[in-house]
């Protein structure tokens, strides 16, 4: 699902990286690069133009952020406006209305109304302890009918027979008199296949809108036709008061076109989407969830949005400050580098995210540890300010002294020292501070052998 679209993307951002600030000309090559991708996943032009639009203004009028590197800034606002353009947030079933819910399933033919329908009944029953009854209003093909009745047994929910010389309307009304006499919580209307532009068919659905009103006209949209499931959506809208489209065979879509055009362009919500021929295979949308998988960077978007709310923005200003100055980077400097290491999720948190980490064997991993961080706070907690600013005063009755008060060996204390050395070293490389090198030289902080027992 998405792959190519999230391949050639993430691409694109893996290959941008020291850019400083975002400005007209260093983001140009990227939304390029951006726009052919979308292009070539099959989203709409409007679509990407639009997407590219508020991309572009956001980029260049955003209030920095001091937290996040230029590259992670740009992240963020593609992502969050992938995710308006889908439809920001998750738009469920209104089901809050005196039962029973009708739910009028309508589309092409083959768009996969019947399969969503026994999905759709699976998913109520099971996640909301629904009792549901599903009827066919689809008398044109008699296999259609039957096809129905066994999906609905698979799925656990009741299914309405109807007969095949009934008038449509009348199978509509009648199901919907069992649904209330029997009090179903909700009732599921099949309909017959029917082409956009068929007059006589579409004024069909209308007359069965008509006459049972349903809470939901759900259009079943097949997200392989690409952008004409995007015209096709458009169209019906036109003829029917639409609440929302099930777009299914997402997982056949290899482009994702239809995913990230459809609900701009029609203003209607993608509900769900259909993911397999199994009647499990149905998805809540969450345009956050596909944003993040597009991108390829769930994990690291997870991160951002920790940076972003945990991070105490002003000490990293003053850590950033203090390294620009190119004051040394003592250990009262250290203390606030861990802590805002631990406000961000800790070592163990934060491995899980970064990809690159994450792929370390696990002896390696294992060595860094929340707990020998915590074991670094406290040897500099026992620190006098002294020590702390001047470490290289620290001898052998004050490495007494402090292994006493932190609880931990003259060895340790040693040890820790030395990484001391090697990371203020380290930070004397750094040119530029903040949060942006402290991301980065992480995986230094924090390298095998670091700080263990
Ligand atoms: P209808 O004519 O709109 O009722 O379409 P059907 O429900 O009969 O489905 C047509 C075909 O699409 C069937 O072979 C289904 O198994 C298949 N199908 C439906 N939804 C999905 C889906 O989400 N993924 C995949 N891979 N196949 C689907
Ligand atoms: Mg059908």
């Amino acid at each position: 699902m998405f792959d190519n679209l999230s391949a050639s993307i993430s691409n694109v951002f893996r290959n941008i990286t020291g850019r400083g600030r975002l400005t007209v000309d260093n983001i140009k090559d990227i939304l390029q690069k951006i726009r052919i991708s979308l292009l070539e996943a099959d989203v709409s032009l409007i679509v990407v133009n639009e997407l590219l639009a508020r991309i572009k203004s956001n980029a260049l009028n955003h209030a920095v952020n001091n937290n996040l590197t230029p590259e992670q800034e740009f992240l963020k606002i593609v992502k969050n406006e992938l995710v308006l353009i889908m439809g920001e947030k998750n738009c469920t079933l209104n089901l809050q209305v005196v039962p029973p819910v009708v739910i009028l399933m309508v589309g092409q033919q083959g768009a996969g109304k019947t399969t969503s329908v026994g999905k759709l009944g699976k998913f109520l029953r099971e996640k909301y302890s629904k009792k549901i009854l599903a009827t066919s209003v689809d008398i044109y093909r008699p296999a259609a009918i039957q096809q129905l009745k066994i999906l609905a047994e698979q799925a656990g929910i009741d299914f309405y027979s109807s007969e095949p010389n009934k008038k449509v309307i009348n199978i509509a009304k009648d199901a919907l008199q069992q649904a209330k006499i029997k009090f179903y919580d909700v009732l599921l209307v099949d309909t017959a296949g029917r082409l956009h532009t068929d007059d006589v068919m579409m004024q069909e659905i209308k007359q069965i809108h008509l006459a049972i009103q349903p809470i939901e006209t759900l259009l079943v949209s097949d997200a392989m036709t690409g952008q004409d499931a995007v015209n096709i959506a458009k169209s019906f809208n036109t003829v029917l008061p639409l609440t929302g489209i099930v777009l299914t065979k997402v997982d056949s879509d290899t482009r994702g076109g239809a995913a990230l055009s459809m609900s701009y362009i029609t203003g209607q919500p993608i509900k769900f989407i259909g993911i397999g021929e199994k009647n499990e295979a149905l998805e809540p949308f969450h345009p956050d969830r596909i944003a993040s998988r597009i991108l390829g960077m769930g994990d690291i978007l997870s991160l951002i949005e920790a940076i972003e709310n945990k991070v105490d923005r002003e000490k990293a200003k003053k850590i950033a400050s203090s390294l620009k100055k190119g004051n040394n980077f003592n250990l009262n400097d250290f203390l606030d580098h861990l802590q805002q290491l631990r406000n961000i999720g800790g070592v163990n948190g934060l491995i899980e995210k970064l990809p690159g980490i994450g792929g370390l064997p696990e002896n390696v991993k294992s060595q860094m540890n929340d707990i020998s961080l915590k074991r670094m706070e406290v040897i500099i907690e026992s620190m006098t300010e002294l020590e702390r600013i001047h470490p290289e005063i620290i001898k052998g009755s004050r490495k007494r002294r402090i292994a006493l008060g932190s609880g931990t060996l003259v060895k340790d204390v040693n040890q820790f020292l030395k990484q001391f050395n090697e990371m203020q070293a380290m930070m004397k490389k750094i040119q530029k501070g903040g949060m942006k090198n402290m991301m980065r030289n992480m995986k230094d902080l924090i390298s095998p052998g670091a700080f263990t027992r």
